[in-house]
C-alpha cells in the first residue's frame, strides 16, 4: 500500500477508531451526578475544530452550506422521528450527511438528542454532560439538563461522564450542520460504548418517555464499514443498511454479526455507531415511527481525497411517522394479541404470581400508549385499573394493567383462580390527550375525560356517559366530585379539561362464544 496522503493521514486520526477497537485510556469511575446550575455557564469547547472541519466561522458556514445546496433530497410526508448521520471528517462525510441535514430545513424542534459512540473512553451505560452549552466555531449550544435528569432519573446507568465527552468527535460534528438548519434547540449528547440490548433498550425507552414532554428529534450518530476495499465496503454496507430499514435492531445486530465472521480483508467494524443506531431504532418504533428511507449511502473512496483501499463507509437515514399516532386502530389480529396478552398475564400472575415477560414485535404495540383493563364476572364490575399517561409501550401497560386489575382494584378482592374461566375482559386503549377551552369542545358521545386541578385529577372513560346516561354538565360534576375530589362545579372555575378518545375490544370468558370488535364500551 502507498504511503497515506495527508487527508487519507486526518481521516485515519479521525476515524481510526470504532467500537471495536476502543482504547481504553481513562479509568473508570470517572462518572458522577449531575451537578445544580453553576453560577457561570459551564461550556464544553471544541475538541476536533481545525482536523474534522474549519475553525473559520465564515468558511465552516460557507461549507455547511454548499453541501447543503448540493444535497439532492426530497422532503418526505410525515412526522420525522430520527436520523442516522455519519461523523467522519468534513471532506469525506459531511456531503452524505447534509442529505439528512436538508431534511430538517423548516422544521423546528425542542431538543436534538445525539448519540454517538464514545471512540476514546469507555463507558458502563450512558455519558450524559454536565455542561451547560456546547461550543463550536458558530456558536454556543444550550444543553438540556432537564432532559439529562429525565434520562438519569428513568434509567440509573445514564451519568454525567464529561471524561467521555471531552476528546471525543461523534458528537461534536453534527453541532454545525444543527446550527445551520435550526433556529431554536437544546442539544442533548448521549455517548455509550456497551451496545448491549439491555443497554440500548433502557436508553430508547428514557428517549420515547422524554418525547412525550418536548418536540425531540433523535439522531444517531455513526460511520460504517471500516477499512475494507471499495467493493467490499459497498457490498458490506448494503447489508447493513437493508437490516437498518427493517426498522428491527435485533437484524441490525445479528448482520454485524454475520458479516465481521465473513472475515472480509480489512474490516474492523460494520458500523461503529451500531448501539447508538439500534438505540435510535428502538425508540423511533416506541414513538410510532412505521418508514425507514436511505437517503444517501458513499464512502470515502468517492471524494476526490479519499483512496479506493481501506475506505470507511457513511450513511444518511431518515425515520418517519407517516401516522398520526391518534389515527392508529389497531386492527382485529391487533386487538386479539392484546387480550390474549392480558388474560395469559391474569392466569399466570394469579396461578403463579409471575409476571410475563412481553415478547412483542409490533410497532403499533409497542408504542407508547396509555390504556385500561377492565375485567367482569358473571357480568358484575370485578375490576378495572388504567394509566393516563403514555408511560410504556401499549403491551407492557396493558400486561401490568391487566395484573392490577386483577389484584389491586382497592373496591374489590384479588381474583382467585377458580374465577378466571368466568373473567370477561375489556381493553380501551387511549387516544392523546388533547387540552379543551371550554366544554362545549366536550362530545360525551365519544370522549373520555379527564380533569386536573391542584395536583388532583379524575378520568371518567366514554363508555361512563352511555352506561349512566348522564348529561354533559352533570357528567363533569360527577367526575370533578367523585374522581378528583374536587368541588362539583370546579369544571366551570377554572379547571383544566382534557378529552380522549378510547379504541375498545373485549373478549368474552373462555368457553363462551369468542369474538373481537370493536365495541361502545358497555
Ligand atoms: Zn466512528
Amino acid at each position: 500500500m502507498k504511503r497515506p496522503s495527508l487527508p487519507i493521514l486526518i481521516l485515519i486520526a479521525g476515524l481510526l477508531v470504532s467500537g471495536v477497537i476502543l482504547v481504553r485510556v481513562l479509568p473508570r469511575g470517572t462518572a458522577r451526578a449531575l451537578t445544580s446550575a453553576h453560577a457561570e455557564p459551564s461550556v464544553r469547547a471544541p475538541a476536533v475544530t481545525g482536523a474534522f472541519y474549519p475553525s473559520d466561522p465564515q468558511q465552516l458556514l460557507g461549507e455547511v452550506r454548499s453541501y447543503l445546496d448540493r444535497a439532492d433530497v426530497q422532503t418526505a410526508a410525515g412526522e420525522l422521528v430520527a436520523l442516522i448521520v455519519p461523523h467522519a471528517g468534513y471532506v469525506y462525510s459531511a456531503p452524505v450527511a447534509a442529505y439528512a441535514y436538508r431534511l430538517l430545513q423548516g422544521r423546528s424542534y425542542d431538543t436534538v438528542a445525539v448519540i454517538g459512540p464514545s471512540h476514546r473512553v469507555p463507558v458502563d451505560g450512558v455519558a450524559l454532560s454536565d455542561a451547560d452549552e456546547w461550543q463550536s466555531p458558530l456558536g454556543r449550544v444550550p444543553i438540556d439538563r432537564d432532559a439529562s435528569t429525565t434520562i438519569a432519573n428513568s434509567y440509573p446507568k445514564a451519568r454525567v461522564i464529561d471524561a467521555a465527552h471531552e476528546r471525543e468527535h461523534s458528537i461534536e460534528v453534527q453541532l454545525p450542520f444543527l446550527q445551520t438548519v435550526l433556529s431554536d434547540f437544546a442539544l442533548l449528547p448521549l455517548l455509550m460504548t456497551d451496545f448491549s440490548d439491555a443497554n440500548c433498550t433502557s436508553l430508547a425507552r428514557a428517549l420515547a418517555d422524554l418525547a412525550q414532554k418536548r418536540r425531540l428529534l433523535l439522531i444517531a450518530s455513526s460511520d460504517m464499514s471500516h477499512y475494507p476495499s471499495y467493493d467490499d465496503a459497498v457490498r458490506v454496507d448494503r447489508e447493513t443498511l437493508k437490516a437498518i430499514e427493517t426498522m428491527d435492531a435485533g437484524e441490525v445486530a445479528a448482520t454485524t454479526r454475520r458479516l465481521m465472521a465473513q472475515g472480509v480483508p480489512g474490516l474492523v467494524t460494520a458500523l461503529c455507531g451500531e448501539g447508538p443506531v439500534e438505540t435510535v431504532l428502538l425508540a423511533a418504533r416506541l414513538l410510532g415511527a412505521d418508514r425507514v428511507e436511505v437517503l444517501k449511502y458513499a464512502n470515502s473512496g468517492d471524494v476526490p481525497a479519499g483512496s479506493k483501499d481501506g475506505v470507511v463507509g457513511y450513511c444518511a437515514v431518515a425515520i418517519y411517522r407517516t401516522r398520526p399516532l391518534a389515527d392508529t386502530e389497531l386492527n382485529a389480529a391487533q386487538q386479539r394479541r392484546l387480550l390474549d396478552l392480558a388474560r395469559s398475564t391474569i392466569e399466570e400472575y394469579v396461578r403463579t404470581g409471575r409476571r410475563l415477560d412481553v415478547a412483542e414485535t409490533d410497532p403499533a404495540l409497542l408504542r407508547p400508549a396509555a390504556a385500561f383493563v377492565t375485567l367482569k364476572g358473571g357480568g358484575q364490575l370485578r375490576g378495572c385499573i388504567g394509566s393516563l399517561e403514555p408511560s410504556q409501550p401499549l403491551a407492557e401497560t396493558v400486561r401490568d394493567r391487566a395484573i392490577m386489575a386483577a389484584t389491586r382494584d382497592p373496591r374489590f378482592p384479588p381474583v382467585r383462580a377458580q374465577e378466571l374461566p368466568d373473567l370477561d375482559l375489556e381493553i380501551s386503549v387511549l387516544s392523546p390527550m388533547r387540552r379543551v377551552t371550554t366544554p362545549d369542545e366536550i362530545d360525551i358521545s365519544k370522549h373520555g375525560v379527564v380533569v386536573r386541578s391542584n395536583g388532583r385529577s379524575g378520568v371518567f372513560l366514554p363508555q361512563v356517559a352511555e352506561e349512566t346516561g348522564w348529561s354533559r354538565d352533570e357528567l363533569l360534576s360527577h367526575l370533578c366530585r367523585e374522581k378528583a375530589g374536587l368541588s362539583a362545579d370546579a369544571w366551570k372555575r377554572g379547571a383544566a379539561l382534557y378529552v380522549f378518545t378510547v379504541q375498545a375490544f373485549s373478549s368474552p370468558a373462555p368457553g363462551a362464544h369468542s369474538h373481537v370488535g370493536n365495541s361502545p364500551g358497555t
